[in-house]
């Protein structure tokens, strides 16, 4: 099922998610809806916030893009960082590797606003698969770059937080009146609730 993808200005994108403790049906029908409103809407990873749930669950796949590489080791042994996806991240760690680097960054909360974020080149990741078990790999580039987006999203921290002051300042007035015309969707929503 696609589900709506909640935009900056609702709350639960600033909620920091609570850990699974283990990975129940709910969980695992949740993962499959994700990835479904993902694909549809061409984003290339999307957190559990931005569906509404504040947990620690995360979902990627960047098979779709060609033109921003990635690097990945698991296990000592580089990988082919399309064989590695579809990517589900629960309760995931990250360690940063290396010194940070400007880039390019979207969200599917912010649609069509863009900026360049700080972020290590690469990282250890430690966190639990779909099936609840622990697994670690070391990535950078682009995968890097988007894993550190997705956690950044399960603590409640958006990529408007880290952008560059340019960046930010460019984008400023359409981040006002994207949150105010969330607010406002949220606020009519409530009104008609209390009508009912
Ligand atoms: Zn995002």
């Amino acid at each position: 099922m696609i589900l709506e993808v909640l935009k900056y200005g609702h709350p639960v994108l600033r909620q920091k998610g609570a850990q699974l403790s283990r990975v129940t049906a709910e969980h695992r029908q949740l993962i499959a809806d994700m990835f479904e409103t993902m694909y549809a809407a061409h984003g290339i990873g999307l957190a559990a916030q931005q569906v509404g749930h504040a947990l620690q669950l995360t979902v990627l796949d960047l098979r779709g893009v060609k033109d921003r590489p990635s690097t990945l080791v698991v296990a000592g042994k580089t990988l082919d960082v399309g064989q590695f996806m579809p990517l589900v991240l629960i309760n995931p760690e990250i360690q940063p590797l290396n010194a940070a680097v400007l880039g390019p960054e979207g969200c599917l909360s912010f649609p069509e606003l863009y900026g360049d974020v700080l972020r290590p080149e690469s990282v250890l990741v430690k966190a639990w698969n779909a099936q609840g078990e622990s697994f670690s790999f070391q990535c950078g580039g682009l995968l890097a770059r988007a894993v550190q987006h997705e956690a950044d999203h399960l603590n409640g921290i958006l990529f408007i937080d880290r952008m560059d002051r340019k960046s930010k300042d460019d984008i400023r007035e359409a981040l006002e009146t994207l949150q105010a015309e969330t607010k406002a969707v949220l606020a009519l929503a409530r009104k008609q609730q209390t009508r009912r």
